[in-house]
């Protein structure tokens, strides 16, 4: 088969593979009918995090189930499909306290896994990992693509709103225009947020972000977003979504914070150290919490909404391409021609 193989910083490859097959009696064996190409493999792409060549690459995808081991029992042959972007047992302390990331059996797509960007995918631990997608959906293509940000992007910023504390009337501010960042504004909007900042400057992404449902956005950076923020709001916002990842937007995260309020971070944390201001979290009582979305524990709520035509945070996709395109995709990302890349096997 053929699949998306990491050679060097700026270099990955399609290339011929081994079919994946059963290894152990819990496996599945998944051809893949769609995926994507993630900010967060941009780090290794631009040579930011150490990966080695060879290395498989993809963490996002769906498809039809092929084959089953002996002791699957909840997806079978024929099944759609979609996987969060770790696998995980959905049996252990972490996986039964919704923290399947931290799962003791589990690990993430890509490297010495099979990754996304692929034909097909050996899924370890399928009866714990696995969402089957409703027979009704069928090969309804917009509903399919809608679903596809689950696995990932969709998932990460319902997680930042939801460590962020966002509730019903909530003012909240949303850092970064990213992938993660529009869907935490689509996220804010579905728990109940009245008003939503964005903090970005790419019009066409402030386009989608107001679709999805900002009421405000500020395009500066630093103090001066600080200062727009602190005034806009007279004093801060509740709740502060940081899906960033490096330490200007913690700063500014901490900077717009009200008192008493909460920063939902979710941003891979990425470049040199993170100093940031502790004193003002402190002095201001102001929570910081969130993390790696555990995207098992919320696809089948998000999974509802979507199928129920509710949710839809297809917007993201903004361009496509076959398996064959996928190194044009990473360099589309890269230069920031894009938000992100679906990719059809
Ligand atoms: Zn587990």
């Amino acid at each position: 088969m053929k699949a998306t193989v990491y050679y060097a910083p700026g270099d990955v490859r399609v290339e011929t593979v081994p079919d994946p097959t059963i290894q152990y009696p819990t496996d599945a064996i998944v051809r893949i009918t769609h995926a994507c190409i993630c900010g967060s493999d941009l780090w290794f792409y631009r040579g930011e995090e150490e990966w080695k060549p060879g290395w498989r690459t993809g963490h996002e995808w769906m498809g039809i189930v092929e084959e089953v081991g002996s002791e699957v029992q909840t997806v079978k042959k024929g099944d759609r499909v979609l996987a969060p972007f770790a696998f995980s047992d959905g049996s252990c302390e972490f996986c039964n306290k919704g923290l399947q990331t931290s799962c003791v059996r589990g690990d993430f797509w890509g490297a010495t896994n099979d990754g996304g960007q692929a034909e097909a995918i050996r899924c370890p631990l399928a009866d714990g990992t696995l969402v089957p997608i409703p027979q009704s959906v069928e090969n309804d293509d917009a509903l399919l693509t809608a679903i596809l940000p689950l696995t990932d992007v969709m998932s990460t910023g319902h997680h930042a709103a939801v460590s962020a504390g966002v509730k019903l009337g909530s003012v909240v501010a949303v850092i970064g225009d990213g992938a993660v960042g529009l869907c935490g504004v689509l996220a804010a909007k579905r728990l109940g947020a009245e008003r939503i900042i964005i903090l970005g400057r790419h019009e066409s992404r402030l386009e989608i972000a107001r679709h999805f449902g900002a009421t405000d956005e500020v395009k500066s950076r630093g103090d001066e977003a600080i200062a727009a923020v602190q005034e806009m709001t007279h004093g801060g916002v509740t709740s502060v979504l940081e899906c960033v990842g490096n330490e200007a937007a913690m700063t500014t995260a901490i900077g717009i914070a009200r008192p008493g309020g909460t920063i939902g971070y979710v941003g891979v944390p990425h470049g040199s150290g993170h100093n940031f201001n502790l004193s003002r979290l402190f002095q201001q009582n102001i929570t910081l919490r969130g993390g790696v979305a555990p995207a098992r524990a919320y696809i089948p709520e998000l999974l509802v909404d979507t199928v129920a035509g509710k949710l839809d945070a297809s917007p993201v996709l903004d361009l496509t391409v076959n398996l064959e395109g996928v190194p044009d995709g990473y360099r589309a990302m890269d230069n920031r021609e894009t938000i992100k890349v679906m990719v059809r096997p």
